[in-house]
């Protein structure tokens, strides 16, 4: 692409060398357009979505004799409106970029070098590894906690990837998986997004952002807490900007370290990493002491008013029903309500009636003291007053927004779940310009959670059995009718006439997990260093610079048969039998590199954050003899079927059975059909969910996604500008899941009788005259024709059993009239409650607890592999280290390290310190430093900053450094690995890694 650097710095607003010109008198809008014209002249235009952060900014570029010549903001795109910023510019520069792999290539087993290969052979090699593998791990049968199970699975092959990939890549990626019987299946939500379904899900049923981009704007208090916004998700900023502007909104900001964020916010409250609990529980219980919460929206819409058990207790750190000897809550039936003669929860006629769930909510929050604050967080009390003060005050709506900051911890679930908590009280989910901005970082990481493209989800969050849930019998009276009607339509998709009744419509074609054991990423590596998990293919994902304590990764990788790798570019994992300091003539894993292109150069539909599906055109052809994933996926499938297409055996037969019916010149379009889902015997498309049918008439391969292409054409290509309401929703750009409902929840923006509560600003309403729900967005209700007095008008939370919100994740399920469960709500295993726990890795002692169960997390099983996870303690390891992305890098750098501008924005990577610390150790800026945990050592350079400060915890002084970790030794800008330094200890619901707290030291290098 044709772009200086001067263009670069000048697009990117990091110079000002546009407005200098403009003072001189020269008319720059005009020179530009000029100039812009005779470059796009004969210039064929294209629009796509950019590829890093999911804000899902529209780009504009413009391919001349197939190469890009310009990329540029969509002006149209209700996200960015024409701006990108410095990392969606810059991916401008990668179709042309002269390090991108244009080959196939080959490491033989012990060898120091890459050869190239034809495509043939490297898709037959490919194909060959993985049927190895499969064939290796293969169990039929397995015993589990005494009894004999058919599990019908490997254990020998596993994936990883899909956040790179577009939307029906994801879907071929997982339907290859479960053909193979693969269950060790991992994106990299696990890494970072992975604690955010289940934590909002227990509250309000679905786990994704509640409100568009565009509606930030409608808001009065932004609430960003766990999140560098202004360098991890720019855009998203703007749309903050836009409510500054539009209603003199107050930001602010809640986090470990102030950040460009903070500098943007009108007030920045620090706590201590990992301490977040217990400042969001000092300000729930201010809610509740004060009676300052929206008492009409919670006996409306939430189960406050609701009885408990009596026979649920909380003591000293945990609740009713642990084992200590498994670390885990194995009897949980204590956490549920006291049900009716009719098994619905019983509620009470006064909130705080004995038992009810916001009595224990306030008994619970009570021992989170303004003292509790002080101590534990490092916060001084008059800041964390203020902090309550400013939320609790607000009457107006307000949202949440938050990422990794949140997220990476050994309690992210519940971290999560105190903002649930926080905007149910406030009333503030189902209306505009408030919910839960969960803000995502990787360009389709959305659709990959989307896609079940995880060990324990199958597409449309629909869990994957295991040895409890084997049958479709135990599945459904699990799991429930309602959720059956999507897996019956998502196997009659992938088996076609080999689902049948008989065989649970294709339901026993599947694996089935070992429920006791997480097949995580951090499995994979684990398993493989333990001898059992002998092959991986990689899309697209860098897990040797992404996963926490990266010589696990390695080691694991070391002892593995065969490593597929599809990607742009020769990454660390790819490559890590060449890792400095590694002998390659020791390592025998073999590697089969697979050039895909990049975003720009192929077509398909991508989600972001807020759930809009949009279509990427095609741009330029792809480099050299690099594929599009989607064609190199076609390739590999069908030469593994290929493989076992004289095969006999039984459990091959979801190999040779698993439909995979697309027309070369149609190929993309073909597959959105499949996963929208069309009418069995007709082929007609489905317009929605609603037409999905339970008995194998209609087939979905992934039921969320109902109508995304339609018999109205392809949806997700629309970009119309209309905003009736003038809200931020723009119903008619792109699709969004589910059905196109915008503001999730929106029922409960409504009174009782259907009417707007907001008059001056409504948002859906019931039209008594029409006979169904109407309004500028699409009704969040079962059935649009059942009134507000019915029992499916009335259910603002129609996702959980209860059809209301959770401020206590109860175990309950919904029951059919014949006994079936019809939906099951989902509850934390470590808790209804979210509870502080100190970090694995803590300076101090947990001071809401003397139990020693109760230190961190008593849920969580570390180490796993006592010799590769050593814990550090303070005497050794004294710092607290927090580590993140910044603006100019992303993730692992595979990408912005092969950036030349970016590297000269930020070439290396640093550590963080404050004055205070640098005094104590004598080292000053630019010193080089030596970093070490119990895990590793790296040597960087020192910054240092006023900014970095710190924190009295439990009366004594307790610094904090903060690390980027976008280094690996590929690239154009090379440099050690912070995560060399990060502690895998799990969060117990989802596997997620305690990225943003462990222990380390720091000495003069
Ligand atoms: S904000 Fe995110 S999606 Fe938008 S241009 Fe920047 S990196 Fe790309």
């Amino acid at each position: 692409m044709n772009l200086s650097r001067r263009d670069f710095l000048k697009a990117t607003g990091l110079s000002g060398i546009g407005l200098a010109m403009a003072s001189l008198g020269l008319d720059m809008p005009k020179v530009k357009a000029a100039a812009k014209e005779f470059k796009l002249k004969g210039a064929r235009e294209f629009t796509s979505i950019c590829h890093f952060c999911a804000c899902g900014c529209g780009v504009i570029g413009y391919v001349k004799d197939d190469k890009l010549v310009q990329l540029e903001g969509a002006v149209d795109s209700p996200i960015n409106r024409g701006a990108l910023c410095s990392k969606g510019l810059g991916y401008g520069h990668i179709p042309n970029s002269k390090e991108r792999a244009q080959k196939p290539l080959y490491r033989a087993p012990g060898s120091d070098h890459w050869e190239e290969i034809s495509w043939e052979e490297a898709i037959d090699k490919a194909a060959h590894a993985m049927k190895n593998a499969r064939e290796k791990g293969w169990k039929q049968t397995e015993e589990i906690d005494g009894k004999t199970y058919e599990v019908r699975r490997t254990d020998g092959l596993s994936f990883i990837g899909g956040s790179q990939i577009n939307n029906e890549e994801c879907y071929q990626n997982i339907k290859m998986a479960r053909a193979l019987g693969v269950v060790y299946i991992d994106n990299q939500t696990r890494v970072c997004h992975a604690n955010t379904p289940p934590a909002l899900g227990a509250a309000f049923g679905r786990g994704a952002m509640t409100n568009p981009w565009a509606d930030i704007k409608n808001t009065h208090l932004i609430w960003i807490e766990g999140s560098n916004l202004a360098e991890c998700h720019p855009m998203g900023l703007k749309n903050v900007m836009a409510a500054r502007e539009k209603n003199g909104s107050k930001i602010v900001h809640v986090d470990t370290r102030f950040t460009r964020t903070s500098k943007v916010a009108d007030e920045f409250f620090q706590v201590r990493p990992g301490t977040d609990i217990v400042f969001m529980g000092y300000i729930i219980h201010e809610m509740l002491e004060s009676g300052k919460f929206n008492k009409e929206y919670v006996l409306q819409n939430t189960n406050g008013a609701c009885l408990l058990r009596d026979d649920f207790k909380f003591d000293d750190g945990l609740f009713s029903g642990y084992d200590a000897e498994k670390k885990a809550y194995t009897n949980t039936e204590t956490w549920g309500y006291a049900l009716g003669a009719d098994g619905k929860p019983q509620k009470a006629k006064d909130l705080f009636a004995p038992n009810t769930v916001m009595s224990r909510l306030k008994e619970f929050y009570s021992r989170y003291t303004l003292e509790m604050v002080e101590n534990i967080t490092g916060m001084k009390a008059e800041d964390a007053k203020r902090a309550a003060s400013i939320w609790i005050e607000n009457d107006k709506p307000a949202i949440i927004m938050y990422a990794l900051g949140m997220t990476q911890h050994t309690v992210g679930v519940q971290n999560i779940r105190c903002f649930t908590i926080m905007q149910l009280l406030k009333g503030n989910v189902g209306i505009p310009g408030a919910g839960i901005i969960a803000m995502r970082g990787q360009p389709n990481v959305q659709a990959s959670t989307d896609f079940g493209i995880e060990f324990n989800m199958q597409p449309g969050y629909l869990v994957h059995p295991t040895h409890k849930t084997p049958t479709l019998e135990k599945w459904t009276e699990a799991f429930g009718t309602f959720r059956r009607k999507w897996y019956v339509n998502m196997t009659k998709a992938w088996f076609g006439e080999h689902a049948t009744p008989e065989n649970g419509y294709g339901f026993d074609y599947g694996a089935i997990r070992n429920g006791n054991h997480p097949d995580s990423i951090y499995a994979i590596f684990e398993d493989a260093w333990k001898g059992t998990m002998h092959a991986l293919y990689l899309c697209g994902q860098n897990p040797q610079m992404t996963n926490a304590n990266l010589t696990m990764v390695h080691d694991g990788l070391c002892k593995m048969d065969s490593l597929i790798v599809q990607d742009i570019f020769v990454n660390e994992t790819a490559e890590f039998w060449n890792r400095p300091g590694d002998n390659p003539s020791e390592i025998q894993t073999e590697v089969i590199f697979l050039p895909a292109c990049s975003y720009l150069e192929r077509e398909g539909t991508i989600t972001n954050s807020m759930r809009l599906i949009q279509w990427r055109m095609q741009g330029p052809k792809p480099v050299g003899d690099s594929k599009p994933d989607y064609i190199i996926n076609d390739m590999l499938w069908k030469r593994i079927r290929e493989l076992y297409k004289d095969s006999t055996e039984k459990k091959d037969e979801p190999i040779k059975y698993m439909s995979w019916n697309y027309s070369q010149d149609n190929y993309i379009e073909d597959v959105m059909k499949e996963i929208s889902g069309y009418n069995v015997a007709t082929g007609e498309l489905v317009n929605g969910i609603g037409e999905l049918k339970d008995n194998g008439e209609t087939a979905s391969g992934m039921w969320i996604y109902a109508g995304y292409i339609s018999r109205e054409g392809n949806r997700t290509k629309r970009r119309g500008q209309e905003d009736p309401g003038d809200i931020g929703i723009f119903p008619q750009f792109g699709w969004v899941w589910p059905d196109n409902i915008h503001i999730l929840y929106n029922r409960a923006s409504c009174n009782p009788d259907g009417t707007p509560k907001d008059k001056e600003h409504p948002l859906v309403w019931w039209d008594a005259a029409a006979g169904k729900w109407t309004g500028y967005d699409v009704p969040d209700v079962g059935n649009r024709t059942a009134g507000p007095d019915t029992p499916d008008g009335q259910k603002p939370f129609r996702m959980n059993g209860e059809g209301i919100g959770r401020l206590f994740a109860a175990t309950y399920k919904d029951k059919n009239p014949d006994g079936m469960t019809r939906d099951a709500s989902s509850t934390p295993v470590d808790g209804p409650l979210p509870e502080f726990y100190e970090p694995v890795e803590s300076p101090t002692h947990n001071a809401l607890h003397k139990n020693e169960l109760a230190q961190f997390n008593p849920c969580v099983k570390y180490p796993r592999v006592p010799e590769k996870q050593p814990l550090g303690t303070k005497d050794k390891f004294p710092y607290v280290l927090t580590s993140s992305g910044i603006a100019e890098h992303w993730c692992s750098g595979t990408v912005t390290r092969n950036i030349p501008w970016l590297n000269e924005l930020v070439k290396e990577p640093f550590v963080e310190i404050s004055e205070q610390l640098a005094k104590k150790l004598s080292i000053k800026e630019g010193d080089k430093v030596k970093v070490s945990s119990a895990r590793g050592a790296v040597v960087v350079k020192a910054m240092v900053t006023k900014r970095a400060q710190p924190l009295t915890v439990n009366g004594e002084e307790t610094h904090m450094v903060w690390m980027p970790y976008s280094w690996g030794f590929k690239g154009l800008a090379k440099g050690p690995s912070t995560n060399y330094l990060t502690i895998d200890a799990l969060d117990p619901n989802t596997q997620e890694q305690e990225f943003k707290a462990c222990l380390v030291n720091i000495v003069k290098a």
